[in-house]
């Protein structure tokens, strides 16, 4: 029986607590700690209940300071840590997991608070530490990355001898009635999609204006939206590990005005990352914005409409003829919030981190060092996917528009 820690309550976290809870024959206790420990509390209050054969409790820590991470690992004992706090913890937490010898899960890689830039290099540096501690660390473990990468890997096992391109789209075709909120933490969400869009082609990284390059893209059970290229982490590990790639590119929709927005936040330098001298004190523009725009994890009781990611993949198939593929996974607000009190970007990134973790502490997907999920069977975790309420389906040989 597995102890587990889940550091970050919002509404990933919240998602990983709540379906890790539902399994009291792999883990016998779970601790989610976070910066408030209100939160904590509220998410291990509305289901200790439910679970009386598990453990659940709560507590506060700051997860930037290594020290204070040791202290609580030290306390609780965890085998296995969640990072379902910010990409800026992840190195003061596989230091500690180090330390203490746990290991270690998240779902975004690490990017410093001081540089809008994120790459898997820093966390890649940790493979020789973690193989001679005998611990796993598994980067990347929601979606997108996450589920994205698992569908390549999947895709390449089952499909293709070869693959050549690959479009990873995520379509969000919901609304919460907000007049702008963003889906997920509101300052990593807008370091990302106000920076440059990137994609890999020929063996070399391309880069664009911000929403330079964008098609309209066809989403089952949606319709067309307006598609724009954006840099997003997977890209990197998947073109090395799948190197016969000519093209890896990531679609993502957006509004109009949700765009005219960001490029208004932007120009007035609400999206700063640089302190600030504001009536003697020293704020930062970007984290004063996230204070007063709307939590992503209370966004999901009006929240209609549903979320569409996949990836698009043409190739060689495995008797060497051309073939195109596409895998997707449908999710709708709605049946989110009914399950989990969540919208869906929360639940579809939390669930899959929540298989990960059964996974790993049922040694299925288990070896020493620090990998992206796409270097495990795809198998396993493909099964178990749609009975934690995420489904995915395949169509062959179709017009992928890319
Ligand atoms: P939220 O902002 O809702 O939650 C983040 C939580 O982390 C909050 O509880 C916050 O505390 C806590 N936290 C922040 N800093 C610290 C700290 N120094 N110490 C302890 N706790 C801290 O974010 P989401 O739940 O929306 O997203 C969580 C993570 O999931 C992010 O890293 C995001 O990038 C990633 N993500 C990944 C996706 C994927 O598909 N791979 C998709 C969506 C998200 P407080 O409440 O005090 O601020």
């Amino acid at each position: 029986m597995s102890r587990i820690l889940i550091i970050g309550a919002g509404g990933v976290g919240a998602v990983v607590t709540k379906n890790i809870a539902k399994y009291n024959n792999i883990f016998s206790n779970i601790m989610i700690a976070s910066r408030s420990i209100a939160k904590c509390n509220a998410i291990s209050n509305s289901i200790k209940n439910l679970y009386k054969d598990i453990k659940i409790e709560a507590a506060q820590v700051n997860a930037d300071n290594t020290s204070e991470l040791i202290e609580l690992f030290r306390r609780f004992c965890p085998n296995l840590v969640i990072n379902a706090a910010l990409p800026y913890q992840d190195l003061a937490i596989m230091d500690a997991c180090i330390a203490c010898k746990v290991d270690y899960i998240d779902t975004a890689n690490y990017e410093p608070k001081d540089e809008a830039k994120f790459e898997y290099k820093w966390q890649w540096d940790y493979k020789d530490k973690f193989e001679s501690a005998g611990l796993t660390a598994i980067l990347g473990c929601g979606f997108d990355p996450g589920v994205t990468n698992v569908f390549t890997a999947y895709a390449s096992k089952h499909h293709f001898d070869k693959i050549y391109y690959l479009d990873i789209v995520d379509c969000n075709a919901g609304n919460h009635g907000k007049t702008f909120a963003t889906n997920f933490n509101s300052e990593i969400n807008i370091r990302e999609i106000t920076n440059k869009g990137k994609y890999w082609e020929n063996g070399n990284w391309i880069t664009t204006k911000p929403f330079e390059i964008h098609k309209i893209l066809n989403y089952p059970n949606i319709g067309k939206k307006e598609s724009y290229i954006i840099n997003h982490e997977e890209l990197e590990s998947l073109v090395k590990h799948f190197p016969t790639l000519k093209r890896a590119r990531f679609w993502m929709t957006f509004e109009q005005d949700y765009i005219t927005h960001l490029r208004i936040i932007k120009n007035i330098g609400m999206s700063r990352i640089d302190p600030v001298l504001y009536n003697g004190i020293e704020i930062i523009p970007i984290q004063f914005l996230k204070a007063i725009l709307p939590d992503p994890s209370q966004l999901g009781e009006n929240y209609s409409g549903e979320i569409s990611i996949g990836c698009r993949i043409r190739g060689l198939n495995k008797e060497g003829k051309e073939q195109t593929y596409y895998i997707y996974s449908n999710c709708k607000h709605q049946d989110a919030y009914k399950k989990m009190g969540v919208q869906a970007i929360s639940y579809s990134t939390g669930i899959p981190a929540s298989v990960v973790s059964i996974l790993l502490t049922k040694n299925i997907w288990r070896k020493s060092g620090v990998f992206n999920v796409e270097e495990f069977d795809p198998d396993p975790f493909m099964k178990e996917l749609p009975k934690h309420g995420l489904t995915w389906n395949e169509l062959f040989n179709i017009d992928i528009e890319v």
